[in-house]
């Protein structure tokens, strides 16, 4: 696993930019976070690609005075741990004695290592980045870790250094969260689960002191029940325990690929449950829907049918999520849900071939009508990441295609490949920025 370790003074944003990296919308957060007292590791999927982040801030408390040796003390034990460092910087302070120090020590070790200008806010104060060009760091980046700029750079920079390929332990596991309003049927989805006599199953600590996960081995494919003590844990379903239950969906939610959106057929889609699907639409995370208590409704031929229909129509942007009906009572159709997560974790992962993507975007030319002047605005697209899949659909103008564009180069996509259960992004790019994302 390659290790990166973030060093450098108290106070100039080491966990922030810790957070960002781990947190990004461009990266999944695949955490096996132990939480040692002085160090936060947490491992993150760059594409195909994995690393582990160390956030050293803990070795020297934040809000003491700082005390140079500890300060080079905690570079010494991560540049002794780590494959690379990122020596964080405070961009509005400017270059201290310390960040100097810090600099000779690396460059001493051998070890390779950024440098990361913090807390450039704004464009009016990137300037202040020159104050650090003293210090003879060749790989130099501005960023604010608050407000998420100048990370596009250091991203693409950190995963061309990234060996490709992802260890076995980190692939296999699918993460998968149980989510839905209170008594839907969680708890009892999660007994079937793990109840099943062919899984193996184990309590691991999650992320936060009281969350506990689940990890379970079936047929050779490990899956991670995210925040099982959550699911266990009762209280009165109250309007209170609703919402609760909303900002504990979006917990679990950061941390998870394939979401399991439960829902209980006798009450039919709320707002509340369209809104937490939008959650998980938004964090590009797969979806399927499970329609809980089967069992309890009368049925004929046209009943799913006609069922499924009125749900969709309360969540209609969600048309690429799978739904499916399920009793977690009788267990009626629950191993199946395996499958179609498999399906999505698959689905999720995958990267169409460029060549393809070339012919995709020829077949779409007559289509795209003109510009402005320009007479073919879209030059070509490119699939920038997965896990969710995310396309730039590169343009020789600053003008926005048509929305329509972006729909039927999705509907394509859908067409030809299997994007089960997983929203597909698309960017347009001019060479100079992003025009507009959905
Ligand atoms: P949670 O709050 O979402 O975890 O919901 P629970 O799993 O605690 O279930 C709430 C209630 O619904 C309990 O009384 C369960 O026994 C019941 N229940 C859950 N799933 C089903 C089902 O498929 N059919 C029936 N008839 N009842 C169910």
């Amino acid at each position: 696993m390659f290790r990166i370790a973030i060093v450098g003074r108290p106070n100039v944003g080491k966990s922030s930019l810790f957070n960002r990296l781990i947190r990004s919308r461009k990266s999944i957060v695949g955490d096996e976070p132990g939480m040692t007292r002085d160090r936060i590791y947490a491992r993150t999927q760059f594409d195909d690609r994995e690393v582990e982040f160390v956030d050293t801030g803990g070795i020297v408390p934040e809000d003491r005075d700082v005390i140079p040796g500890q300060v080079l003390s905690q570079a010494r034990i991560a540049i002794s741990e780590a494959d690379l460092v990122l020596l964080v910087v405070d961009g509005r302070v400017g270059p201290t004695h310390l960040d100097a120090s810090l600099v000779s020590l690396l460059r001493q070790s051998g070890q390779s290592f950024y440098l990361i200008v913090n807390k450039l806010d704004v464009p009016q104060v990137e300037d202040l980045i020159h104050a650090f060009h003293g210090l003879g760091v060749e790989k130099l980046y501005g960023v604010s870790a608050e407000h998420g700029r100048g990370f596009e750079e250091l991203v693409t920079d950190l995963i061309s250094v990234l060996p490709q390929g992802v260890s076995e332990e980190f692939q296999a596991q699918t993460r998968i969260a149980i989510i839905g309003r209170p008594n839907m049927g969680k708890s009892s989805l999660l007994n079937q689960f793990v109840g099943r006599e062919r899984s193996i199953v184990t309590e691991i600590p999650g992320t936060t002191r009281d969350s506990i996960d689940t990890l379970m081995v079936r047929e050779g494919t490990t899956y991670r029940l995210i925040d099982t003590a959550g699911i266990r844990r009762k209280g009165k379903p109250t309007g209170l325990a609703e919402k609760l239950s909303v900002v504990m969906a979006r917990k679990s939610m950061d941390r998870c690929d394939v979401v399991l959106l439960i829902l209980d057929v006798t009450e039919g889609a709320t707002k509340l449950d369209a809104t937490i699907g939008g959650y998980a639409h938004d964090a590009g995370k797969s979806l399927v829907v499970v329609i809980n208590k089967w069992d309890l409704i009368e049925k004929d031929t046209f009943t799913a049918h006609k069922l499924e229909e009125k749900f969709r129509h309360r969540m209609r942007f969600l048309a690429y999520a799978p739904m499916v009906f399920v009793s977690a009572k009788t267990g009626q159709r629950v191993t199946r849900l395996l499958d179609y997560v498999d399906r999505a974790s698959r689905a999720r992962r995958f990267r169409v071939p460029t060549s393809e993507l070339n012919r995709l975007v020829e077949r779409m030319q007559p289509r795209i009508p003109s510009a402005g002047r320009e007479r073919h605005p879209l030059l070509y697209v490119a699939q920038v990441r997965t896990a969710p899949p995310v396309f730039v659909l590169f343009t020789r103008t600053r003008k926005k295609l048509h929305f329509s564009i972006e729909r039927y180069f999705v509907n394509q996509l859908r067409e030809e490949y299997d994007f089960y259960a997983t929203p597909i992004r698309v960017i347009q790019r001019t060479r100079t920025g992003i025009r507009s994302g959905s």
